[in-house]
């Protein structure tokens, strides 16, 4: 698999495209991401011919179910057709990024709780989407999003940045073309992956696989990456991961010592109770993995799902 590629507001890496002419650089995407990442800054409010710098905007319910982009600085500036034509027109040419990182609160690329203004008097509430960002995500639906401020959180960092190296994988199978065995494979590497976020999910793309051969193969393809992202997006707990660790355990039940088996046993305890990261447990189970080698589990995405230089389970 290549590098991937993230698209990304282009003011968190540090690009001068603010109304003020500043940026609002992410030092955890610019420093650390982009060590991993290809990056694609884009900048709506630029590429619509605001110029930097320029009047703010903000969205404003124009009319009852209407939420519009206008300019603060002249009320008959509205800028709504702009950024939703430039979001369609721009989705296509995303078709290889895995991944894309928007700015909060933007009226362009926030993904929620942005500011909506109704009415002169009323204070602002958070229950807006940005304008070009709604329009990424409604033809993308199944592209990992997440906005930077969020990435602050290790729970939703990991499960944003697993996302994205899964979307990435699903990429190169898509490019290779679709074949019914290539599906039961990817989805065989993703099992216990699948099963540490959501276990009804991961019960019901079984069945989805068993059927690919029947029908329209790239329907049904299709319709397992929507699944498949729909379940990864919910979050892991200590208690789904201690349910994977103990069906991982089960492969190794012959080969281990009673004295090994009693210690893994305490590490997945350990981290159920929530006194050890996830990443203790699946230490010793990657030193069993060398010492008694398994082709099912060495290829399960679920124990190295990112590079782990970027100890994103050292904190779960
Ligand atoms: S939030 Fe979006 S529109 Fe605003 S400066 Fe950043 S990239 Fe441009």
């Amino acid at each position: 698999m290549s590098r991937p590629k993230i698209a990304v507001s282009s003011c968190l890496l540090g690009h001068e495209v603010r109304f003020d002419g500043g940026h609002k650089n992410s030092r955890y995407v610019s420093d650390v991401l982009s060590e991993y990442f290809d990056f694609v800054p884009l900048c709506p409010e630029v590429a619509i011919g605001l110029g930097v710098p320029r009047p703010t905007i903000r969205l404003v319910e124009t009319s009852p179910n209407m939420i519009d982009a206008v300019s603060n600085a002249d009320t008959s500036l509205i800028y709504s057709d702009q950024l939703r034509r430039y979001g369609k027109k721009t989705a296509p040419q995303l078709a290889h990024v895995s991944g894309y990182i928007f700015k909060k609160d933007s009226p362009s690329c926030g993904l929620s709780r942005v500011k909506v203004y109704r009415g002169a008097q009323k204070m602002p509430e958070r229950v807006g989407v940005g304008l070009y960002a709604e329009e990424i995500i409604k033809a993308m639906p199944n592209l990992p999003v997440e906005e930077e401020g969020r990435l602050q959180d290790s729970r939703l960092r990991e499960n944003f940045l697993e996302r994205v190296f899964l979307y990435a994988r699903w990429q190169a199978f898509r490019d290779e073309g679709y074949s019914s065995r290539g599906l039961v494979a990817f989805h065989t590497a993703q099992k216990f992956a699948v099963l540490s976020h959501d276990e009804p999910i991961y019960r019901e793309l079984g069945r989805i696989v068993a059927k690919a051969g029947e029908g329209d193969l790239e329907e049904n393809c299709e319709a397992y990456l929507k699944l498949l992202m729909e379940g990864m997006e919910v979050l892991t707990t200590p208690k789904k991961h201690a349910n994977v660790l103990m069906h991982i355990m089960g492969f190794f039940k012959e080969s281990l010592s009673s004295d090994d088996k009693a210690e893994l046993l305490r590490l997945i305890d350990a981290h159920r109770e929530g006194l050890v990261p996830v990443i203790v447990p699946i230490t010793l189970i990657n030193y069993f993995r060398k010492k008694y080698p398994n082709e099912y589990i060495d290829g399960q995405t679920y124990l190295e799902p990112h590079p782990p230089e970027l100890m994103l389970r050292n904190m779960l």
